[in-house]
């Protein structure tokens, strides 16, 4: 028989420091883990059962046990799941292998110095968070792939031993472990205690969690409940036992599906975006059960892209158990399911935009963006779908609207859908062609997103009208303001040439601007790079030198322009300098030479 004394690796060591360490307030979520992973093991074993019924041969009467003992400061938590050999508790125990302990272990350290602790509500921290009260950990575990039994335990210092022994009586299959808890933890020994977190954490476990012979959970699956029976707070219960979330989620959809295509579906809007969502890590998908079989954790063609948010656990009785997760994936039936499910909640978002502004903008506010990319995804195949679901500020009265709404209360004399592109509603608002527009009666979208632009360039128009971009250099508002450009524009060509030729090749032309209103410059861009794209691009490395064609427009109305007109040469240069670095620190960006900018500035002030 083998036994071995180990070492942690090394990460390890340091998510066990902290967990020992811990002067996290909620330890109690110990408990949540542990139950959890006790249910895990259940689940696993019954899907390995469904190919060999052999595993099953000491009972299926699935059950998790906890015991206390008050005088010796001991808790015990024991399952008949699909328990662990050898070599799994080296792998299991021993390391860090999940992308998720490591990311919580990055975040903890970023925390400790933010004082923020709620963040190890909001992962899975397992395991190892047994070690917030306990100051021993004995496991034992039997797989029914292995003939023996193995120990696992540790003090939580820097080593574990392991060793192979002959079977505890009162373990068949599964697992079972021990916690020494310390000193002023002690109340985790206290049945009122347990009973309560158990109800508070771990209350919709599918496994009778039981307590001497009292079962303390209602182990009927939410989504086999009556729709009326189901309150809030058993929603949000089930959604943070089930999805280790610390908070309530924003919003929970129930669909019940009879017919032809049978499922049951309950789904979740978090109410933050998760810490890996934007990363790699991120596992889009659906929890899958069939006749109340779990059979994977995350089936990730449940959901298209553009809802990866969702979380949630999908129920059908029409999945033949004896395929493999491989096969799952094509699977025919899955694919219906998952088109039902796009539709309904597309319908559910639809709704309540249209009966609940308020509490779409929140959903808008933190998974927007996902939708918006969805309109951009596969050059624009969902974009019937979606567009209507897309919400902007405008210059109306500063508050969200739809495309429909917007198009609904153009004026008579406008076109196009217009737009203006910026860091922040707060800089958007104060461009002086926006304040003109809007004082003529136009009302612009605020396009403070850097995906937006691109987002509408993949719809290309709405209602068959078509985007401008209100600091596009050839904006105009309709044809009877062009007309009376271009006459002023032919008068004007031999000095605005001469502009140019001062200017250098940091700008493509000069040109006369309309609706400048109060400023004496704009710059604009012409082509298919956009001033934001230039901005967003060019932060992409090796895109550096991705430039938007700049246009400079004067306004011809400002006084400045007719000083312009009248000074000499080197006034001349200095003062196109100084206007076109203003005009750049307009428009969000940097200016070339800062000192230079100065000293000419400071030039032509003193005069
Ligand atoms: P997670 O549950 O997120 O995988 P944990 O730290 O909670 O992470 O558990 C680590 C691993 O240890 C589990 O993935 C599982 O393989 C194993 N494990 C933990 N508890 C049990 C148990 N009661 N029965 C069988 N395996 C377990
Ligand atoms: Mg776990």
């Amino acid at each position: 028989m083998r036994k071995e004394t180990q070492n942690f690796q090394a990460e390890t060591k340091e998510l066990l420091n902290l967990m020992v360490h811990s002067i996290y307030s909620n330890k109690e979520i110990f408990i949540r883990e542990l139950i959890s992973n006790a249910s895990d093991a259940i689940d696993k074993l019954k899907f390995k059962s469904l190919t060999n019924t052999e595993l099953l041969k000491d009972g299926k009467d699935f059950k998790i046990i906890l015991k206390s003992d008050k005088d010796k400061n001991i808790l015990e938590i024991k399952d008949n799941g699909i328990g662990m050999t050898f070599e799994e508790v080296h792998e299991n125990i021993g390391t860090i292998a999940k992308s998720g302990s490591k990311a919580f272990l990055e975040k903890m350290k970023e925390a400790k110095e933010n004082k923020d602790l709620d963040i190890i509500g909001q992962f899975g921290v397992g395991f190892y968070s047994a070690f917030m009260v306990a100051d021993e950990i004995i496991l034992f575990t039997k797989s029914p792939e292995s003939e023996t039994t193995v120990k696992w335990s540790s003090k939580g210092d820097g080593t574990y031993e392991v060793e192979e022994i002959e079977n505890v009586d009162d373990l068949v299959r599964g697992t079972k472990i021990i916690l020494h808890l310390k000193d002023e933890d002690k109340e985790f020994a206290e049945d009122y205690r347990l009973k309560g977190l158990v109800k508070k954490h771990s209350g919709s476990i599918k496994y009778p969690v039981m307590l001497g012979e009292e079962k303390l959970n209602n182990e009927k699956p939410l989504w086999k409940l009556d729709q009326k029976d189901i309150t809030d707070e058993m929603y949000n219960e089930f959604y943070k036992s089930t999805f280790m979330g610390m908070e309530d989620p924003l919003m929970h959809f129930n669909f019940k599906v009879q017919g032809s295509l049978e499922y049951n579906a309950i789904l979740f809007v978090p109410n933050r975006t998760p810490m890996d969502f934007y990363t790699k890590e991120y596992k889009r998908g659906l929890q899958l059960y069939s006749k109340n079989v779990f059979i994977m954790e995350s089936a990730e063609n449940l959901v298209p892209e553009y809802l990866r948010f969702l979380k949630g656990v999908v129920d059908t009785d029409n999945l033949s158990l004896n395929i493999s997760r491989e096969i799952l994936q094509q699977n025919n039936e899955l694919t219906k399911i998952s088109n039902n499910l796009e539709k309904k909640v597309l319908g559910e978002f639809t709704k309540l935009l249209k009966n609940d502004r308020d509490e779409y903008i929140k959903f808008w506010e933190i998974f927007g963006q996902t939708i918006k990319f969805g309109v951009q995804e596969m050059f624009g195949i969902n974009k019937e779908k979606l567009q209507d679901l897309i919400i902007f500020k405008s210059s109306h009265d500063d508050k969200y609207v739809t495309l429909k709404e917007y198009v609904d209360r153009m004026p008579g004399n406008q076109e196009d859908i217009f737009y203006v592109t910026g860091e922040s509603e707060e800089i958007v608002k104060e461009l002086p062609k926006l304040k003109a527009l809007k004082e003529k009666g136009f009302e612009i979208l605020y396009f403070t997103d850097r995906i937006d632009e691109f987002t509408t360039k993949t719809l290309m128009d709405y209602d068959g009208k078509k985007f401008k971009s209100i600091t596009a250099s050839d904006f105009k508002l309709n044809k009877e303001e062009a007309e009376k450009d271009e006459t002023l524009e032919k008068e004007n060509k031999p000095i605005l040439d001469k502009f140019k030729e001062l200017l250098g090749e940091k700008i493509a032309e000069v040109k006369l601007g309309n609706n400048l209103g109060s400023s004496a410059v704009a710059i604009t861009s012409r082509g298919e790079i956009s001033l934001e794209m230039e901005k967003t691009l060019s932060q992409i490395p090796g895109n550096e030198g991705i430039k938007a064609e700049k246009i400079l427009e004067l306004n011809p109305e400002h006084p400045l322009f007719e000083r312009l007109k009248n000074a000499q040469d080197e006034e001349v240069r200095d003062l196109l300098d100084i206007l076109y670095d203003q005009a750049l620190l307009v428009e969000g960006f940097k200016i070339e030479n800062p000192i230079k900018f100065a000293e000419k500035l400071n030039k032509i002030l003193s005069k």
